[in-house]
């Protein structure tokens, strides 16, 4: 039971449709708390993915198109959450390697380094109002479904219900990192644009997980 590069096609372009949809939500979120064009840059990001995901090889590993996604988010995502995101998949890139199939760790292992990569980057930590506050309750549920002996589709499921818990949890917050930091108490009140749009991305892998799964030989169905 794993999951490979025609699951991160299904992942990324599951993510590119899902951003399209909520980029009025998104745009909306960042207006409140920051410049209104959240929604935007995830939006001309991920469609300029998907206008190159087509050029990868027949022979790519899911480490090929989570490099893709990175190089293609930096170049062309403006705004904090471009290069933020861009380091997130180039370490889930690295973690994963030239692995041709994602196990239970290998998808922990990944969502952890695309964690990491984001808090290399920008220094937040939980509790900050940022993306962050999506991605490290995914990574902790994720470990912990592993620990618990559950299949791939249970951990991206165990990481995408914590992520969007975690985009809730930002709405009393006040910021401290990134323009909504500058609003002080006047961000209370307001979901944080990132940690939302992290949760919808974490949200697509799941779905996607469980769309492409084919259950292990000898299992019941
Ligand atoms: P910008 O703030 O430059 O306009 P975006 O609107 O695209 O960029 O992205 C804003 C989001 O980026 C925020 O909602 C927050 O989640 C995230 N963010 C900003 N600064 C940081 C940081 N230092 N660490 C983690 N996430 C951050
Ligand atoms: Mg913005």
């Amino acid at each position: 039971m794993s999951l490979g590069i025609t699951w991160v096609r299904d992942w990324v372009t599951e993510s590119a449709r899902v951003v399209a949809e909520h980029r009025v939500e998104l745009i909306t979120l960042d207006r409140e708390i920051g410049d209104g064009d959240h929604g935007e840059n995830l939006d001309r990001g991920f469609s300029a993915v998907m206008a190159k995901l087509g050029d990868l090889p027949p022979d790519a590993v899911p480490g090929d198109a989570l490099k893709l996604v990175a190089t293609t988010l930096i170049s062309t995502v403006g705004g904090a959450s471009g290069p933020l995101l861009g380091t997130a998949y180039l370490k889930a890139s690295v973690a994963v390697g030239k692995e041709p199939e994602l196990d239970g760790a290998a998808l922990v292992a990944m969502l952890t380094a695309a964690r990491d990569g984001a808090v290399l980057r920008g220094k937040a930590e939980v509790g900050d109002k940022t993306m962050i506050d999506s991605w490290t309750p995914a990574v902790d549920a994720a470990a912990a479904a592993l620990a618990d002996g559950r299949n791939e589709v249970e951990i991206l499921q165990a990481a995408a219900d914590a992520a969007a818990a975690g985009a809730e949890s930002t709405e009393p917050l006040i910021a401290h990192k990134g323009r909504a930091s500058y609003l002080g108490e006047r961000a209370i009140g307001h979901r944080d644009p990132g940690a939302q749009s992290s949760a919808l991305i974490i949200r697509a892998a799941a779905d996607t997980a469980a769309a492409d799964f084919v259950p292990a030989a000898g299992s019941e169905n």
